[in-house]
């Protein structure tokens, strides 16, 4: 505590006492003087001036031991029921301040001031919230790091082996292709990155109009045509018609475009994929089934989380952001996805978005 601290509290205290004094002082005079009128109107005759001041110097004798008493009382009251929360308070807030995420109020003293066990609550409730959002943190700039690593790498060992001097014309355009596929990834991961700050921190404000999901689900798996022709998959479709949604078109096509990604990606050569989309009179269900390896029900508990990959040797290229902003496009539509899917058997994505 420093010198200022200790005069404001040695001033507190005097007036403390000060003010007892005077009520001390009050209450006793009171009583003291009806004392006296009643005693002289039962004894029948008035005190004399020597009796009136030594009732007066016991009055302020009185006055002042009960000011004393009561000062006592109140500076131990307030020590019990004051100074020790505050100070468990004060030196909890400190340690969050200080980066001690993990610090708890566990035993608060039981003061009978209601008002400092839910600040302790309060206290607590900031440093859950803190830790959880430390924890994001420093999972994302891990998984980041991650992320980046792998294409960095591959960069790397290409452009060492560029620079052979007797290399021929198949091989260099085999390590610069490489190299561009590993930067395209990098970026990809970038912009859903940024694409999911954006829609986290609520930078993207829904541009709602009315139009024909039919036909934007349409468009976006026909972007996928070379993939399914490539691997030769069987597509089967079966659109209701004039399903009209009121919604943001741009941020629905993120979702069709991630499903149908998935569905192709995790489809061997010779399998299929359908797309289903049907309505009720408030929602429009939209299904994209594929016969691709599937998932257990393990991993498909986390496949909406930032990062996450069922597929822990990346034999697979992808970076675990698609679903998370799925997730977070439906959310803000205030719709529901659900999956269904079994190891080997194939997987089944359902989205339901509300018409308008
Ligand atoms: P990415 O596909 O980039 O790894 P996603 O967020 O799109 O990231 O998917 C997360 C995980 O969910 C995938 O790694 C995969 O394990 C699982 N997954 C998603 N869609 C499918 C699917 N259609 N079939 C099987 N597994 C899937």
């Amino acid at each position: 505590m420093n010198k200022g601290n200790k005069t404001r509290n040695a001033l507190s205290t005097i007036s403390n006492f000060f003010v007892f004094f005077l009520l001390a002082a009050f209450v006793t005079t009171c009583c003291i003087m009806l004392f006296i009128s009643a005693l002289q109107g039962s004894l029948g005759r008035e005190f004399t001036r020597e009796e009136i001041t030594l009732a007066a110097k016991i009055t302020l004798v009185n006055v002042i031991l009960i000011s004393i008493v009561m000062a006592v009382i109140d500076y131990i009251r307030r020590k019990i029921m004051v100074e020790r929360p505050t100070k468990i308070i004060t030196e909890a807030t400190e340690k969050i301040m200080s980066g001690d995420f993990s610090v708890r109020i566990a035993d608060m003293p039981r003061s009978g001031a209601e008002g400092f066990d839910r600040i302790a609550e309060a206290v607590n409730r900031m440093a859950d919230e803190l830790s959880g959002v430390e924890t994001l943190r420093t999972d994302f700039i891990a998984n980041v790091s991650h992320e980046m690593k792998t294409p960095l790498a591959v960069m790397q060992n290409y452009g060492t082996l560029l620079q052979a001097p007797d290399l021929d014309d198949q091989k260099r355009m085999e390590y610069a292709k490489g190299i561009t596929d590993a930067s395209r990834r990098l970026s990809e991961m970038m912009t859903n990155i940024l694409k999911l700050n954006r829609l986290e921190n609520q930078q993207i404000f829904p541009e709602i109009k009315r139009f024909d999901l039919g036909e934007q689900l349409c468009e976006s798996l026909l972007q996928f045509e070379s993939v399914w022709e490539k691997k030769n998959i069987e597509i089967y479709t079966d659109i209701a018609e004039n399903i009209e949604v009121e919604a943001d078109s741009e941020l629905l096509s993120l979702v069709w475009n991630n499903l149908f990604s998935n569905a192709f990606k995790f489809t061997n050569d010779g399998g299929s994929v359908s797309l289903r989309l049907s309505a009720t009179e408030h929602h429009a269900i939209v299904e994209v089934k594929d016969t691709g390896c599937g998932m257990s029900a393990e991993v498909g508990a986390h496949i909406f989380e930032k990062f996450y990959q069922g597929d822990t040797s990346h034999s697979v290229q992808g970076n675990g952001l698609g679903l998370a902003l799925v997730k977070r496009v439906i959310d803000i539509m205030r719709g529901e996805i659900s999956v269904e899917s079994a190891v080997g058997a194939g997987t089944t994505f359902k989205v339901k978005i509300r018409r308008s």
